[in-house]
């Protein structure tokens, strides 16, 4: 590795720290001088451009372990990189240390104990792929490559959590380097205020280099796709909240207003329409065409292809539409009943989605979602039935100030009618206030856990939860 460009005597370390820094390391310590530079401190959405004064693509639990200590010791702001897919962008900072974990893809899949140890570089992907060989799952993202570790830190849901509850309640320990260097085990029995606060409270508390998740016998899932006439969204949406609202949890399904993809399995004829639809998934593939026949009853559907699939491909069956490098803008809300302003500001915003990669979904987290109580994880909302996102998704950013009037329009006339908070992986920068309403009455000891853990708040670059004042 080359200069790092970084002028000594400038703030910051200077060329002997950097230098000594390096040596430390397995991985490649990557400056402003190398070639490497520029994608590596580029992040998967494309909006984000900022400048670290370092990245570390960490090998091993001791690079994470130099790095927590080297940003510490050296002020630098560190912003951790799972697999990348912060839309505020977290993974890189300017004048920051990105601590950049996506190469350690260990993963050891226990088919016995139905347990799988994985690190934190891994994405979805990479998750499913290893365990499927065992015909085993657990739930996760719904975009292949979106990381383990950001997601399940954030709380996280998936097609599987109608049945098996929100990623971080699958999580049976995570090991944790912790602001001063100190390598912890966080589980029910070990550090149990750090894995309560893990478990949604996202990156505020160290950096987890693994973790263990808890398996289930999935393998092939039926799934179907039904797309109706965009006009019919109010009464679709409507049916679509009350039906997921008592389905048997092995079905999950969720609403979209869509431009439809210009690729198979859509037929030619439906290509760049503006419809909605709802997509549903079974984890039991013999009963997936029964379970999901109301909504295919709801009157003609103008397109329908329901079938079984393996698991790993309907995970990976958006990744064509979501790739690196678009530029988004996304605002959420979390919903506790669908009434009718909310349906009629949806009738009125969703028809506008701007590009075919825009989402406007409405995910259920019901089910077993609220057999945890809202105290016994970082992760709060465990009474809301319903989760919406509004993204615009651009290849290109000029049009972007527009589609974010339509996004932020949108929002403001649902958010009266939702929960009042987000979830925490669904926010941009949007500011303290709205990070604290989204911890509800978990922000207090989010706060106390993070003073024990991280009282300088070195891990800042996040949606941060600062230590709480003596
Ligand atoms: C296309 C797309 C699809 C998505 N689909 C879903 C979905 O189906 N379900 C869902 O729940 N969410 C979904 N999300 C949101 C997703 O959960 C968040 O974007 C999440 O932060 C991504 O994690 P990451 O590791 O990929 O991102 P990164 O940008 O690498 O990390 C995000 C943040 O997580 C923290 N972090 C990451 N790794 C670590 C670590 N090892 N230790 C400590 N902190 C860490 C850091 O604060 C970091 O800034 C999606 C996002 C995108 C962009």
């Amino acid at each position: 590795m080359g200069n790092t460009g970084v002028a000594t005597g400038a703030a910051g370390p200077d060329e002997r720290a950097i230098a000594a820094f390096r040596s430390a390391l397995r991985g490649p310590l990557i400056g402003p001088a190398d070639a490497a530079y520029d994608p590596a401190r580029r992040v998967y959405n494309a909006m984000i451009d900022r400048r670290p004064r370092l990245i570390a693509r960490c090998a091993d639990v001791a690079d994470v372990i130099h790095c927590v200590n080297f940003a510490r010791e050296e002020g630098l702001p560190p912003a951790i990189r799972g697999g990348s897919h912060s839309v505020p962008g977290f993974g890189t900072w300017d004048n920051g240390l990105v601590i950049d974990l996506g190469t350690m893809k260990g993963i050891h899949v226990d088919p016995a104990r139905r347990v799988a140890r994985v690190q934190a570089g891994c994405t979805w992907g990479d998750f499913d792929h290893a365990t499927h060989a065992f015909g085993l799952a657990t739930p996760g993202g719904l975009i292949s490559t979106t990381g383990v570790a950001g997601l399940t830190l954030g709380g996280g849901f998936g097609h599987l959590t109608r049945r098996y509850g929100m990623v971080c309640d699958n999580l049976i320990s995570a090991d944790v380097v912790t602001a001063d260097g100190r390598f912890v085990t966080a589980s029910e029995k070990e550090n149990a205020d750090l894995f309560w606060a893990i478990r949604g409270g996202g990156g505020n508390f160290g950096v987890a280099t693994s973790f263990e998740f808890r398996l289930y016998p999935v393998s092939m899932v039926y799934v179907e796709p039904i797309l109706y006439p965009v006009e019919r969204g109010p009464a679709v949406l409507k049916f679509f909240a009350d039906f997921i609202a008592q389905a048997p949890r092995e079905l999950s399904s969720f609403f979209a207003y869509l431009i439809v993809p210009p690729a198979p399995p859509f037929p030619e004829g439906l290509h760049g329409t503006t419809m909605c639809g709802i997509v549903s998934v079974c984890s039991d593939p013999e009963a997936g065409a029964n379970l999901a026949r109301p909504l295919r009853e709801l009157g003609p559907p103008v397109f329908s292809i329901g079938h079984p699939a393996p698991y790993p491909a309907v995970q990976a069956m958006f990744d064509g539409l979501m790739p690196h490098g678009l530029h988004h803008y996304w605002k959420a809300d979390m919903v506790n009943r669908l009434n009718e302003p909310a349906i009629a500001a949806h009738a009125q915003y969703g028809p506008q989605i701007p590009t075919v990669n825009s989402v406007m979904h409405v995910y259920p987290l019901n089910g077993a979602v609220h057999d945890v109580a809202a105290d016994a994880t970082a992760f709060a909302y465990r009474d809301a039935q319903l989760t919406h996102i509004i993204g615009a998704v651009s290849g290109d950013p000029a049009p972007m100030p527009r589609y974010r009037e339509w996004v932020r329009a949108y929002w403001e006339a649902l958010h009266p009618h939702s929960a009042g908070g987000s979830y925490v992986n669904f926010l941009m920068e949007e500011g303290n206030e709205r990070i604290a309403t989204s911890y509800r009455g978990n922000f207090a000891r989010l706060a106390q856990i993070k003073r024990k853990y991280d009282p300088d708040n070195l891990f800042r670059v996040n949606q941060n939860i600062p230590p709480a004042a003596d």
